[in-house]
């Protein structure tokens, strides 16, 4: 396994460009509010032995919840239930000398908040973003950004690409300091559930490579020929930037419709038998163990610069995974 050089403040691009093998990256969520950083710490801890070459950091959105009043009466709330999204990339940074990648969105920001977002990261030091729309706020139908907010990805990465140029929105900030963004955008092997079919989705994803990507993050999957299938795409349309295949962890048996349902992934058959065949959830974690590290095996002969575990709450299972596959 290649042990990825542990410096501060390096590009995806740069880590990928200057690797002797197969990189390891991980995601982590915000604790939930209430929660200390030493809960994300615990959770990493089991994980740095392998040098992960940076750290990803979802961003969550506002909620509008609900709230039952005493006298039965409902309370409309805002609720944001894992802040702290920019804080952690710092932590993180600070605590164990890794590069954080926070992901930035569309939703529930206006341009001007994302500009000033962008200038507390630059102030970090913090050199990578990865650049997503965001999904619907839950009390919608279908995604709505913000009055001057950006409405998809290519919108964002456009006000940051100009930033990276010096250029900001308010017209008077002549010989603007310039950012210096490493930027990543998300493709989906199985289409992303909103396009019309995977050729326009694709052309969508050419776009925002065309507009500043620097490598393209997958959505999970769980039959690497899908990958294998969207990389070919990709590379007959043009798009030479590196594809990171994001992998998770199948662990229980209500997976099989959750994954499908909120993230719009097949399983595939061969898997899903061996799953229902299981009696506990404990069987069902080995049975996802070894697809995945089968999985991680096959992607990694196919010449993956990169295996991106989502590791959301199961550092153990990625930990297994990864000392088998490596
Ligand atoms: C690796 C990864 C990490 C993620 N992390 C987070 C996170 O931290 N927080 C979070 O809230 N969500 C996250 N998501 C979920 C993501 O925000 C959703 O999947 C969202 O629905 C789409 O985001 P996107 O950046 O792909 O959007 P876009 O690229 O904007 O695409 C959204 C849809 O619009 C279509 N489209 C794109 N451009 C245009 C255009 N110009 N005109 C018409 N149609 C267009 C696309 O085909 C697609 O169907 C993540 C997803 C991935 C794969």
């Amino acid at each position: 396994m290649y042990i990825a050089l542990i410096l501060r403040e390096m590009k995806v691009t740069d880590h990928i460009a200057q690797a002797k093998g197969t990189l390891v990256s991980f995601e982590v969520l915000p604790p939930l509010k209430g929660k200390t950083i030493t809960s994300l710490y615990d959770h990493l801890d089991p994980l740095m032995e392998f040098n992960p070459a940076w750290i990803n950091v979802t961003y969550h959105r506002i909620e509008t919840m609900f709230k039952k009043k005493g006298d039965g009466t409902f309370e409309k709330i805002d609720v944001r239930k894992r802040p702290g999204t920019v804080g952690i990339c710092a932590a993180i940074m600070n605590h164990y000398k890794v590069d954080a990648v926070p992901h930035l969105i569309c939703g529930g920001f206006t341009r001007r908040e994302t500009e000033d977002a962008l200038i507390d990261l630059n102030f970090l030091g913090i050199d990578n973003v990865l650049v997503l729309r965001g999904d619907a706020a839950r009390n919608e139908t279908s995604f709505e950004p913000e009055p001057n907010g950006n409405r998809y990805a290519i919108d964002l990465l456009r006000q940051v690409a100009n930033l990276n140029h010096g250029i900001y929105l308010d017209e008077d900030i002549l010989n603007g300091s310039r950012t210096s963004f490493c930027m990543g955008v998300a493709g989906y092997p199985e289409k992303h559930f909103e396009a019309p079919n995977l050729e326009i989705d694709l052309k969508r994803m050419k776009e925002k490579v065309d507009a500043g990507g620097e490598y393209i993050m997958t959505q999970m999957f769980f039959d690497n020929q899908k990958f294998f299938d969207f990389v070919k795409s990709c590379r007959d349309m043009g798009i030479t930037v590196p594809i990171i295949p994001g992998l998770k962890p199948l662990t229980t048996k209500k997976q099989l419709s959750v994954l499908p349902r909120i993230f719009h992934v097949d399983i595939p058959t061969e898997l899903s038998n061996d799953v229902m065949k299981c009696k506990t959830d404990a069987e069902v974690e080995t049975v996802g163990t070894q697809w995945l590290i089968h999985q991680c095996k096959e992607l990694r002969e196919f010449g993956v610069p990169v295996l991106h575990f989502y590791t959301s709450g199961k550092p153990k299972i990625i930990r297994n995974v990864v000392k088998a596959a490596l």
